[in-house]
C-alpha cells in the first residue's frame, strides 16, 4: 500500500521543476498589495516604482484616502495604465484570495519575531513559488503604523530592507521601489536562479487558517490553552510553523491528528 502512494506522489511531482532547473521571476505574476495607504500621492509614486521595474498588478485594500485622485495621477507620472487597472479591495483578505506565498515587508523590529528576509531573498522565494505555478502578494503597510501583527501573521514571511537600525523606515513607495528592483533582477535572463528546495505543494493560506482554527479548538479541547488567558500561545505556535511552510500533505496529517486528539479528549470527559 505505502509502495502504491509513493509511486503516485512519484508521478504527481515528475513534471515539476527541480533544483537543477533554473527560473526568472514572471513581474506581471507579482501582487503588490498597499492596505490602508493615506496619502494619494505615494500610491502614484508606488506605481510609478512598479511599472519602472515591470511590475503591473496593484492591489489598494482599503485605501484611507481619495483614490483615483489627480495627485496619485501626478506622482504616477505617466504610470496611469498601473493605476487605472489598480484593484481596490475591502479588506486584505480578499487581497489574498488565491495567493499561495504572502511576503509582508515592515519596517519595525517586533518584540516576538517573524520569520524575516531580505528584498533579495524575496525574489529568490517568488522564483521559486512562480515556478511551481504558485502566485504571490507582497504587502506593505499603512505610512503612519505599518502593518498590524495580525496581518504580518498572515504571512508567510517578513520582508525587512535593512537600513540605518535609528532610522529604519523608508518612504512607502520608495520601499516598493526597493522590492521591484529585486523582482525585476530576478526577471532577468541572466539573471537566473536556482530553486531553493524541491517542489511539492505548499498549503494555500485558506488552509493554514482553517488548520490554525482547528488546532486552536484542539487545543481548548485538550485543556492546553486557557481561554482566559491564552497569552501569546497561539502566537508562537504560528511563528512555529511559518518558519517551516506547511505542505498541504503536512497540514492534512496535522489536521488528523487533532481530530483524533478531539476524539480522544470526547471519550475521556463521558469516563
Ligand atoms: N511607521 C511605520 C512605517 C511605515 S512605512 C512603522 O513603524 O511600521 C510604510 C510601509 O513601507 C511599511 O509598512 C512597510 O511596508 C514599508 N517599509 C518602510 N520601510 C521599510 C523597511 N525598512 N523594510 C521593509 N519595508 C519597509
Amino acid at each position: 500500500m505505502q509502495q502504491q502512494d509513493d509511486n503516485t506522489g512519484a508521478k504527481e511531482y515528475q513534471n515539476l521543476p527541480s533544483k537543477e532547473d533554473a527560473f526568472q521571476v514572471d513581474p506581471h505574476r507579482v501582487c503588490v498589495v498597499l492596505v490602508e495607504t493615506s496619502h494619494p500621492g505615494n500610491i502614484g509614486a508606488a506605481a510609478r516604482a512598479m511599472k519602472t521595474m515591470g511590475l503591473t498588478q496593484l492591489y489598494l485594500v482599503n485605501p484611507v484616502c481619495d483614490f483615483p485622485s489627480t495627485e496619485s495621477t501626478a506622482r504616477a507620472s505617466g504610470a496611469d495604465d498601473i493605476l487605472g487597472h489598480a484593484v481596490v479591495l475591502k479588506d486584505l483578505k480578499e487581497a489574498l484570495d488565491g495567493c499561495s506565498l504572502v511576503i509582508g515587508a515592515s519596517a519595525r523590529a517586533r518584540n516576538l519575531e517573524w520569520p524575516t528576509i531580505t528584498p533579495r531573498q524575496c525574489a529568490e522565494r517568488i522564483v521559486t513559488e512562480q515556478a511551481k505555478g504558485g502566485s504571490v502578494a507582497v504587502i506593505f503597510g499603512r505610512e503612519r503604523s505599518g502593518l498590524t501583527n495580525k496581518e504580518l501573521e498572515q504571512c508567510h514571511y517578513r520582508m525587512h530592507i535593512p537600513a540605518n537600525p535609528q532610522f529604519s523606515s523608508l518612504n512607502l513607495a520608495a520601499a516598493v521601489q526597493i522590492v521591484a528592483y529585486e523582482i525585476h533582477l530576478a526577471s532577468q535572463p541572466q539573471q537566473t536562479m536556482k530553486l531553493e528546495e524541491n517542489c511539492e505543494e505548499f498549503a494555500p493560506p485558506v488552509e493554514i487558517e482553517r488548520f490554525f482554527r482547528h488546532l486552536e479548538e484542539t487545543l481548548i479541547d485538550v485543556e492546553f490553552l486557557d481561554q482566559r488567558n491564552p497569552r501569546h500561545l497561539m502566537r508562537r505556535l504560528r511563528r512555529l510553523f511559518a518558519r517551516t511552510r506547511l505542505l498541504s500533505t503536512e497540514v492534512n496529517i496535522l489536521r488528523g491528528i487533532l481530530t483524533a486528539a478531539q476524539r480522544q479528549a470526547r471519550l475521556a470527559a463521558k469516563r
